[in-house]
């Protein structure tokens, strides 16, 4: 039941953050009829050859320089994670990744350049076989595929179903999160980019840097969609 919860208040926070923009539920409407292929402009419903017109995408509110997390994996995010930038990543995160996966990999493509793996932030599998896809997978793949060769895919593995970070503190988010994914690939002397879509306190990112650490990296940086103050 726990997990169904999770869903209806993501459906939830989506409907009220896309409420604020007039023509974007019937715009989401309309990807949805289109199978998510030729689209008008997410937040303003302009005629778009992408999921954003180039106008809203410049409006965005960029994060600004990277930071450290606690355990040093350096951060970078697009934009902070407030109006209209949150309306988007949440588009993307049910149901929108199809027409805004390789819009963002664009974005986030400068970023990559100096590193030989990409990683996507894991799901566990039940969670997986409900929500049906992991928008920051396809994410990490149109990452790749604007830098390959050169840029690796691995998979990481969540091994064991994490309570929703959402609501807990920041002790509570490492414990939860702490030794929770596997990398069974060997990333001996590799330069790792992980790939999630909300830094907030970093935990997630910080368990998973640490698996990749294990695996054999031998350095870790991270990128995210968006950036939330906590
Ligand atoms: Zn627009």
């Amino acid at each position: 039941m726990a997990t169904v919860d999770a869903t209806k208040r993501g459906v939830s926070a989506w409907h009220g953050a896309l409420s604020r923009y007039p023509s974007t539920l019937a715009t989401i409407g309309s990807f949805c009829e289109r199978s998510w292929l030729a689209c008008d402009c997410l937040l303003c419903a302009a005629a778009s050859a992408e999921a954003l017109c180039t106008h809203c995408l410049a409006d965005l509110p960029l994060a600004g320089p990277g930071e450290h997390l606690q355990d040093g994996t350096s951060a970078q995010s697009l934009w902070r994670y407030e109006t209209p930038a949150d309306a988007v990543v949440i588009a993307f995160k049910y149901g929108g990744a199809g027409a805004l996966a390789t819009l963002w990999a664009r974005q986030m493509a400068p970023l990559a350049h100096s590193h030989d793996v990409v990683i996507a932030m894991p799901m566990h599998l039940s969670r997986l076989r409900q929500r049906g896809e992991n928008p920051v997978e396809r994410l990490a793949t149109a990452l790749q595929r604007t830098q390959r060769p050169t840029l690796r895919r691995v998979t990481a593995t969540r091994t064991r179903q994490t309570a929703q970070q959402q609501g807990l503190d920041r002790q509570s988010r490492l414990a939860n999160v702490s030794g929770a994914f596997r990398i069974d690939a060997s990333l001996q002397g590799q330069r790792v980019l992980l790939v999630d879509d909300v830094l907030t306190t970093g935990a997630s990112l910080m368990a998973l840097a640490e698996a990749a650490r294990s695996a054999g990296a031998s350095a870790v940086a991270a990128v995210t969609l968006a950036r939330a103050l906590t």
